[in-house]
């Protein structure tokens, strides 16, 4: 259980530091997602520490989990952040977040986008194309503003996950091709209103090896020396996110382990070393407590249908991930296999898959491993209002999101007279 610090058993109770998942369920209905700021914090502790003295930047990836309580604790610890859209921008700044401690990633960054950041004078912009580099110069001209920015590069390398997480081989939409990115740089140094300031990649999600993050280091170096020889200089070097958890048997590096790879695979260079960490900073902290309703014994399987469905918890049904599935309260009694399935008119709507679980009708459950991916990709598929969200620090539960009402979801909507 060592890999979900905050939740564990006491009495055969699953509690979430100080308090038992029983009494949240009681107070705040389910579904419900339980984060714990102990767990975060130590999350960010980790990454910050193993640093030591290197020159570093955290900037947790804001699309994992981006509840204003978890970007503002963040914020508080000191952490820096990556974003994907405008409105990541407007959270992090709703959430007290230093925007001067931002970098900006994604292909496909709008105008106004880019107006709205450069106005707020963010740390860095990660560019993916020679378009996107020449639009952002334009308008940089137009506030009188110059942006710094890093390329971000693709490096081919393969990070041996799940194909639709894994970003930077050669076929990805992602990034700089590593043989233009050269001649991109030239462009880039000669633009008025652009100042080259780093270099950047980003190769993939939920990584169990370190393997392909050093390879990437490699070549990100092997160019970083390229660019110097010819007068440009790079004042950070971004080597993105991406680190794994465990979910199940995987065993990813630990957060010191990564870090301290990464910074020996740098040792002799004197740049900042940025880090993008989403799913390694949450994806631990949180869980998603759901109900069970009713429990149907068909010829060959068995079903227990729950009140939490894809549009809740998404990433099973999109990525055939494994999140494991525990009892708030142990029974003792006959085990049978399980099939943990949501409400939603879909066949791809599970949970889990050949769960051993004794359960009866009313039974909490809690999803485990789901602070990252979890709220953040929901929706109101079949019209569910989304969960409620409460984060626990020590004997405190703070409620951090409310309930969705019925109302909330067809609020702007309209009939035509
Ligand atoms: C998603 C993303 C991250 C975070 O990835 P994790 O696997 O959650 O650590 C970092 N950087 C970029 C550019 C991303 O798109």
């Amino acid at each position: 259980m060592s890999h979900f610090s905050s939740f564990n058993y006491r009495n055969h109770q699953l509690f979430a530091e100080e308090i038992p998942l029983t009494a949240i369920a009681a107070e705040f209905g389910t579904p419900c997602y339980v984060y714990s700021s102990a767990a975060i914090r130590t999350a960010y502790q980790s990454f910050d520490r193993a640093f030591g003295q290197r020159n570093h930047l955290i900037c947790y990836a804001v699309k994992a989990n981006s509840n204003l309580a978890v970007l503002n604790l963040l914020a508080r610890l000191g952490s820096g952040f990556d974003i994907v859209s405008g409105g990541e921008l407007q959270r992090v700044l709703k959430a007290g977040g230093d925007l001067q401690k931002t970098v900006f990633s994604g292909v496909g960054k709008t105008f106004e986008e880019i107006r709205i950041a450069l106005a707020a004078n963010i740390f860095c912009f990660n560019v993916e194309s020679e378009m996107e580099l020449i639009a952002l110069n334009e308008i940089a001209g137009q506030m009188g503003k110059i942006a710094p920015v890093s390329l971000r590069v693709n490096p081919d390398v393969d990070a041996n996950t799940h194909p639709y997480i894994s970003t930077g081989m050669k076929e990805n939409k992602f990034g700089i091709p590593a043989a233009e990115a050269e001649r991109i740089y030239a462009i880039a140094q000669q633009l008025p209103y652009i100042r080259v300031s780093g270099l950047d990649c980003h190769i993939g999600s939920q990584l169990t090896e370190i393997a392909p993050f050093i390879e990437a280091a490699h070549k990100m170096l092997d160019l970083l020396a390229r660019l110097q020889a010819t007068g440009i200089s790079i004042e950070h070097l971004d080597l993105g996110g991406g680190l794994g958890v465990r979910y199940d048997l995987e065993i990813p590096p630990t957060i010191e382990e990564y870090v301290k790879a990464l910074c020996a695979a740098t040792e002799n260079y004197p740049q900042q070393l940025l880090i993008e960490p989403g799913r390694s900073m949450v994806g631990n902290a949180g869980l998603l407590l759901t109900r069970v309703h009713y429990l149907k014994h068909a010829p060959h399987r068995n079903f227990a249908i729950v009140d939490a469905a894809m549009n809740d918890m998404l990433r099973p049904a999109l990525y055939q991930a494994y999140h494991s599935i525990l009892p708030i309260a142990k029974r003792t009694g006959e085990t049978k296999i399980y099939q943990i399935v949501g409400p939603v008119c879909e066949t791809g709507d599970f949970l889990g898959h050949d769960r051993n679980l004794t359960l009866e009708s009313n039974d909490l459950l809690a999803v485990m491993s789901a602070g990252a991916y979890g709220m953040s990709m929901s929706s109101n598929y079949n019209t569910r209002p989304r969960a409620v969200e409460v984060m626990v620090d020590g004997s405190s539960v703070h409620l951090i999101r409310a309930r969705e009402t019925i109302e909330d979801l067809y609020a702007l909507e309209k009939i035509p007279t």
